[in-house]
């Protein structure tokens, strides 16, 4: 397979192909995000004739040791990519790879918001089955100062049409993103934000400073403090409690985070919440997943 630079990918597809369709992020301007910071992951689209290589090489894999049934197109926003290139990959897809049942990508509220509703269908008829959107916060302040590139009216249109085309929407935020200075806020408007979204999945993260980029320069210079483990479970607790799902596989479970929950919601609302208060109201931090066990 033809990988260039870091590969990254959702927790939910470890078991997929990682077909990289794109070289790093046509924004790349999240000032938390050091992901595609390498010379070398500058972003471009790859050619056709490498992808059809790599999926060349994956149906052999799968035809002589063990069928592929997921693929996750790769690298950041890599829905960023002309609506008729990415249905020659599905058409790829498709044909060398018969038991591929999903196929997933990154795409964000401005690549979404690139595609019209026949263009999305389109996809979705050709195979695309989920995106993973890093919508981060609901709170327009918070949104501006990490230069997302998008605000919470594009999040909430995004998510409109990926539930209008039948693709399914995975929508990630981040606890601790705006600070000491604007959690409450941050945490009262995502929980907005994800009710007016009503996506099926939901994943809580918490942000990490990765050095080297503008954000942990920010925290450096003392102008950003991140929320002490907390603050960012009672930001946890705000989502839980105020958002309303019509139905949601909601996960917080990710290796950055203190407490790791896998709810559904609206169900597992009222004792998960019970859960957050009595780790609230007891600060043991022996309860709390210790740092040396955290992913960053
Ligand atoms: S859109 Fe995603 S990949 Fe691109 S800079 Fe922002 S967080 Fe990083």
């Amino acid at each position: 397979m033809d990988y260039i630079g870091h590969i990254f990918r959702p927790p939910s597809e470890a078991e997929s192909l990682l077909l990289q369709v794109t070289v790093g992020c046509s924004h790349n301007d999240c000032t938390y995000c050091g992901m595609y910071r390498l010379p070398e992951q500058r972003f471009r689209l790859k050619p056709l004739d490498v992808i059809t290589r790599d999926v060349e090489e994956a149906a052999a894999f799968s035809r002589d040791i063990t069928p592929i049934r997921r693929v996750f197109l790769c690298d950041g926003d890599a829905l960023v990519l002309p609506t008729n290139r990415l249905l020659e990959i599905l058409a790829l897809i498709r044909t060398q790879l018969p038991h591929v049942r999903r196929v997933g990508i990154y795409g964000d509220a401005r690549t979404i918001a690139r595609k019209d509703d026949l263009e999305l269908a389109a996809l979705r008829e050709a195979g695309l089955g989920i995106v993973y959107h890093g919508a981060e916060s609901g709170d327009d302040e918070v949104l501006r100062r990490i230069r997302k590139g998008s605000n919470a009216e594009d999040a909430v249109a995004a998510a409109g049409k990926l539930r209008r085309a039948g693709i399914r929407h995975s929508v990630m935020v981040m606890l601790g993103i705006g600070g000491n200075e604007r959690s409450a806020e941050h945490a009262a408007a995502t929980a907005r934000l994800l009710t007016a979204m009503d996506p099926p999945f939901v994943g809580a993260l918490t942000t990490t400073l990765v050095p080297g980029t503008p954000l942990a320069d920010e925290a450096d210079a003392g102008r950003f403090t991140l929320p002490d483990p907390w603050g960012l479970l009672a930001e946890l607790r705000v989502l839980v409690a105020d958002s309303r799902f019509t139905r949601c596989r909601f996960h917080s479970n990710h290796a950055s985070n203190y407490v790791p929950l896998s709810l559904n919601l609206p169900t597992d609302r009222d004792g998960a919440v019970r859960t957050l208060d009595g780790l609230l109201g007891e600060r043991d931090r022996a309860r709390l997943r210790p740092e040396h066990r955290r992913g960053l």
